[in-house]
């Protein structure tokens, strides 16, 4: 019973061996960061600000964003707050831009891709993000990036905005930048990004449809969305170590980090931080504080090693459930 959990709110996630994991919500809104904060979220990671852009009829302006980046950043009290800039395309439309029709939406121009294409869009956010760093500890990502150039592209762009508001005179805090790692290509690809980026946040609502070719909205594959597929654990653990030897921190912001039996092999992989709705924040924490790591860590190469989702399921109750 989760009200019987509720005193977890303002306790530190921590394994049975010790180890430190951070759990922070996922916003949609601005009204979602007080849910965060009441379930006792460590912060932000995951603030999808395409809502800010499909509630209306037009573009926002730079003031308009600025107001609602602004009063996320107060609300969660100096707590990191991860930004995504908007992440267009796919399936989420933008009616008043007139987009062109495309055969295959979720391959075509979304996320970053859409972005460097639509140079005034992305610009206009990054202002009015680097004006709320002020007033909080902010952090902004980039969605999609397949190649490092569209990250190297973007990372010049905030350089730019930054210093064109330095010298109008306004004032801004330290921000991080990072990027989602989304595409397949790009978590083989990773130490390449990890040598660049400041963070990491792994997406995996699309990291599974594009590694099994599985469109994530179709109930006519959704049988091939398989989060416990060894594709995609060995692709995350890929992320995970390779990020770890540049000193990255990485988080899953997808829906699999709050999934229950993803949760031990996650934990076994060394994840950082979980990024979870907010009403999942306090049973997120509950289960971690049951797993003892170290000891899942020797098991996750024979986890690995099976050959499909089904095997790695039955296996992880036999190593863990029964034992524990
Ligand atoms: C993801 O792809 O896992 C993700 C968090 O982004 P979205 O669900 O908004 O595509
Ligand atoms: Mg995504």
């Amino acid at each position: 019973d989760l009200s019987e959990l509720s005193w977890l709110a303002k306790e530190r996630t921590i394994s049975l061996d010790e180890q430190y994991f951070s759990i922070v919500g996922n916003i949609g809104s601005m009204e979602e960061a007080k849910g965060v904060i009441e379930h006792g979220g460590e912060g932000i990671g995951l603030f999808r600000t395409e809502f800010l852009f499909m509630e209306k009829k037009q573009l926002p302006t730079e003031e308009e964003q600025f107001h609602v980046y602004k009063s996320v950043l107060e609300s969660m009290d100096g707590k990191p707050v991860v930004v995504r800039t908007i992440d267009i395309g796919g399936d989420k439309e933008l009616p008043y831009l007139k987009l062109s029709k495309e055969m295959n939406p979720f391959l075509g121009l979304r996320g970053i891709r859409f972005c460097l294409g639509e140079q005034s869009i992305l610009r206009t956010q990054l202002r009015a993000l680097i004006r709320a760093s002020a007033f909080g500890t902010l952090k902004i990502m980039f969605p999609m990036v397949a190649v490092i150039e569209e990250f190297r592209q973007g990372k010049l762009m905030f350089k730019e905005e930054c210093e064109k508001l330095i010298e109008e005179g306004v004032e801004i805090g330290h921000i991080e930048l990072g990027m989602m790692v989304e595409i397949p290509a790009t978590a083989l690809m990773i130490e390449a990004f990890a040598k660049e980026v400041d963070f990491i946040s792994i997406g995996t609502n699309d990291l599974i449809q594009y590694t099994l070719a599985a469109d994530r909205s179709n109930e006519q594959v959704s049988y091939l969305y398989q989060p416990y597929h060894p594709a995609i654990l060995r692709l995350i653990k890929n992320v995970i170590d390779a990020a770890h030897k540049e000193g990255r921190s990485v988080s899953i912001c997808g829906d699999m980090a709050g999934n229950e039996v993803a949760i031990p092999l996650l934990v076994g992989m060394g994840l950082d931080e979980f990024s979870v709705h907010s009403a999942a924040i306090i049973k997120t924490r509950a289960h971690i504080r049951k797993l003892n790591k170290a000891e899942i860590e020797k098991k996750i190469d024979i986890l690995l090693n099976l050959p499909n989702a089904v095997e790695i399921e039955s296996a992880l109750e036999n190593f863990f459930y029964k034992k524990l």
